[in-house]
């Protein structure tokens, strides 16, 4: 193992500058894929976000950003675009190094970052405000205005493409932001800031502010100086911060966590869903939101699709995420391997059979990180636990239906209602389908596949408000409405007439 004093320390970045934290503390970043201590992030307390949100006001307060203009936004925005994809190479290292997701992955994933940003340019160019019909000599017209300081809280799984579905629609309606970036992964998130800042973006336009959430995130989240607080994380926290922001009565945006089913209808092309399902319950070790995690088939099918779906998942090449064939890699942290063999250890005990996995893998070059095998239960009904709780990592449940009626029940049988997907040879049907899901997101025949231009969010315990697409810009906007007397000004008081009081 290294030694700490060999590691580099990332420090806050704020008002364009990287920043120790006011104490001088730091904590210890690993890498999953070994176990080993990577590197060490400034543990940022109340003192790091007041400075942090101290800076944005001040780079809101003086319009350096939100009164520039959209079209010189938009420009900044489109360079911060392109810097970040001549980044992308070393992006993708870092954020593999820390979230131990393979690097075939990363660099997939990544290299969609720069589209987020070229969109939200172009949605605030083409954002229209509105002029009402409004009675009378008067003009009225409506204008979208950013919001001021907003704070954004992300996750460790997809740490820059969440933060892209935030911080573009922040940036491109003229907000300043302070992020909070999960403890796991904070240093791509500082190296995004160092781009936006060398792309053009103003100091004190990004800040961030790195640590844990009880202390950095509890800190920012309770703050009396943000407008918005926008949070993707597990439920529990979203419980908390949204209570945060109800005591200080701003707006509150969170993506929370998910259990989405796999809806196998009986018409469904097997060979083609059991390669579809290993994608939807296996990429990134089974840590997304979305994860394909309930595959319902129908109580016929279930021999034939396991006779596809098991041999791919088998197949699957374990590995250090670094390696180029590696096809999964190590949970995050050791918290979440001990969570995944609980939660195996939960449904054997309710009465469901591993058909694969189910341990830790053999091989010693993996003996130090935090590896589990892809992991196949089956004989689950969804009143087990496994069946309703979010376990995030590589273990998915195929559960048996009767008839389509059941299917449904089955699906929307539980608290979250992120997304869900339809299998079917007939989309038209599929649709029907999907129209009765209680859930934000429905995919037919594909799965994970989101577009900055398509809204993203939970309905449930999953989530409130939404990413992506105009939603997101408008979420990121309040309205002015500013009516202009045409006609001659009123003298109520000073007239005996008549008038209409309605
Ligand atoms: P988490 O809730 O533990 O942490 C998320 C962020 O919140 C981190 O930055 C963390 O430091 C911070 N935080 C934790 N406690 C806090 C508190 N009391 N006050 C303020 N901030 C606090 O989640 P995680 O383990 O990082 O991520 C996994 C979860 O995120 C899963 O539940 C997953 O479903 C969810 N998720 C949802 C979406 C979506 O789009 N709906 C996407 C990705 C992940």
């Amino acid at each position: 193992m290294k030694m700490a004093k060999e590691l580099e320390v990332h420090h806050h970045f704020i008002d364009g500058v990287p920043s120790p934290s006011a104490n001088n503390a730091t904590y210890d970043l690993v890498d999953p894929g070994t176990g080993e201590v990577a590197g060490k992030a400034a543990r940022g307390d109340a003192n790091d976000v007041g400075r942090a949100i101290a800076a944005a006001r001040r780079a809101f307060q003086d319009g350096r950003w939100s009164e520039l203009g959209v079209v010189r936004r938009a420009r900044i925005l489109n360079a911060f675009a392109d810097a970040i994809e001549a980044a992308l190479p070393r992006l993708a290292e870092v954020e593999t190094r820390y979230t131990g997701r393979p690097i075939r992955e990363m660099r997939a994933q990544l290299s969609r970052l720069p589209e987020w940003y070229r969109y939200f340019s172009a949605v605030a160019r083409s954002s229209d405000d509105i002029v009402t019909p409004f009675e009378g000599p008067y003009h009225n017209y409506v204008r979208r205005i950013p919001i001021g300081v907003v704070a954004q809280v992300t996750p460790w799984n997809h740490p820059l493409l969440i933060l892209a579905k935030k911080l573009a629609p922040a940036l491109a309606a003229g907000n300043c932001v302070v992020v909070k970036p999960s403890e796991l992964t904070p240093v791509t998130t500082l190296m995004l800031a160092q781009i936006a800042k060398d792309a053009g973006v103003p100091d004190g336009v990004m800040n961030v502010v790195t640590g844990f959430g009880p202390e950095a995130g509890a800190a920012l989240s309770y703050s009396k100086g943000i407008d918005k607080l926008d949070l993707t994380g597990g439920t529990e926290t979203g419980r908390a911060v949204a209570q945060a922001a109800g005591a200080n009565l701003i707006r509150c945006s969170c993506e929370l966590g998910g259990k989405a089913p796999m809806l196998v209808l009986p018409d469904a092309d097997l060979d083609a869903t059991a390669a579809g399902a290993v994608f939807a319950a296996f990429i990134a070790a089974g840590q997304t939101c979305i994860a394909g995690t309930r595959i319902l088939v129908q109580e016929q099918m279930v021999e034939p699709f396991l006779q596809r779906f098991l041999p791919r998942v088998r197949s699957l090449r374990l590995g250090l995420p670094q390696a180029l064939e590696t096809q999964l890699g190590p949970l995050v942290a050791g918290r979440q391997l001990a969570r995944t063999e609980e939660y195996v250890a939960i449904a054997l005990s309710e009465g469901a059979t591993v058909a694969c996995g189910g341990k830790r893998p053999g091989d010693p070059k993996l003996a130090g990180g935090f590896y589990y095998e892809p992991t196949v239960l089956t004989g689950v009904t969804n009143d087990m636990r496994v069946a309703q709780d979010e376990i995030f990592g590589p273990v998915t449940c195929v559960i048996a239906y009767r008839d389509e009626d059941h299917a449904v029940a089955i699906a929307n049988g539980i608290r979250y209602g992120l997304g869900a997907s339809v299998w079917t040879a007939d989309a038209a049907h599929g649709m029907c389908v999907a129209h009765r899901l209680d859930c934000g997101i429905v995919w037919i025949n594909d799965h994970h596949r989101i577009d900055p231009s398509s809204v993203w969010g939970g309905f449930k315990a999953s989530g409130i408000g939404h990413e992506n697409g105009h939603e997101a810009y408008r979420e990121y906007t309040k309205i002015q409405s500013v009516v202009v007397n045409l006609g001659k000004p009123p003298d109520w008081y000073g007239t005996t007439d008549v008038v209409r009081l309605s």
